[in-house]
């Protein structure tokens, strides 16, 4: 009796053990799905995001480009903006390309579908990531490098046409033909700022020191080599060029090269010329290019006068 009683309580004892062992059970399974879950939602989080950010910079890239685009060769943006993004890991996606021209500016809206992995579990199986960028084009107010020495008297300038950037002796102002001294002064300095561009940096409303005197040996000789410093196949024109052509240069319009000697004179803006040629020898080396848009790196501001020569800025 007493050994039977004893043997029910030892039942009893089991099963309430178990019991509780299997709701441990239970528990450790819940929290198992729940953990798992939720490393499966961050891992998925995740993953949008990393996608975002990598959509985002391809957006940005495609944007800028296409801004440079549609300043130098306008109609071709889009193909441009599909280029950039296609090297940036997304090829064929779709995009909407809007371009403002009184506010100058483009701007890109991308979307792509991101798969989910784990978030199929819980019946989420996609999330889209969108990127948006625009850039604005602004005139330039200052620049750090590759400046050459001519300057222009400040006048409203016609794209496409052709300007006489140095004059020949006897066709410029007294002892002005349009050189400038950059950097220092004398026939050296000259000739290395006409190959090599000057790396200063130089700002609107900057005074700067004219260049007297005819110089006709370097100009010849300098403009000579950057018109053979063409690598480009075919070779480029002023109506087609590639932005990084020796042939494109960079120089100042000026308040007025219409001075007596070395004078100081004031920066009013920068504008790019494609040179096409350098005429004469002796005391008549002329040097012509044709105005042209195009794009720098330098600062860039609202209130600039426009010269032609612009910075391209991400604004969102
Ligand atoms: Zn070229």
């Amino acid at each position: 009796m007493l050994k039977n009683h004893l043997h029910k309580k030892n039942g009893m004892v089991s099963r309430f053990l178990i019991s509780e062992r299997g709701s441990s059970m239970i528990f450790f399974a819940l929290s198992l799905i729940v953990i798992a879950g939720s490393a499966a939602l961050v891992t998925d989080i995740g993953m949008l995001a990393m996608e975002k950010a990598r959509l985002g910079n391809a957006v940005d890239a495609a944007t800028l480009a296409a801004t440079r685009a549609h300043l130098e060769r306008p109609g071709t943006e889009r193909t441009v903006a599909a280029s950039y993004l296609e090297k940036n890991g997304f090829p064929g996606i779709q995009f909407n390309l809007d371009i403002d021209l009184q506010d100058n500016t483009l701007e890109i809206m991308a979307s792509e579908d991101v798969p989910y992995g784990f978030g199929r579990i819980l019946g989420v199986d996609k999330a889209i990531a969108h990127s948006r960028a625009a850039a604005k084009v602004l005139p330039v107010l200052s620049m750090t490098h590759g400046i050459r020495p001519f300057a222009l008297s400040d006048m409203p300038l016609v794209f496409g046409a052709s300007y006489t950037l140095k004059n020949g002796g006897g066709s410029g102002y007294t002892g002005n033909y349009g050189a400038i001294a950059l950097g220092g002064n004398g026939a050296s300095n000259y000739l290395d700022n006409i190959v090599e561009g000057y790396d200063g940096r130089l700002m609107v409303g900057d005074q700067i020191d004219t260049e007297p005197g005819n110089m006709s040996g370097p100009t010849y000789n300098g403009v000579t080599s950057l018109l053979a410093d063409c690598i480009h196949n075919p070779k480029c024109t002023a109506t087609s060029f590639e932005p990084d052509c020796a042939r494109l240069i960079t120089i100042v319009i000026v308040d007025s090269m219409a001075v007596n000697g070395r004078k100081t004179v004031k920066i009013k803006g920068f504008a790019s010329f494609f040179l096409t040629g350098v005429d004469g020898q002796g005391k008549d080396s002329v040097v012509h290019g044709t105005f042209v848009r195009s794009i720098t790196s330098g600062e860039m501001d609202e209130g600039q006068s426009d010269y032609g020569l612009y910075g391209v800025r991400l604004i969102q």
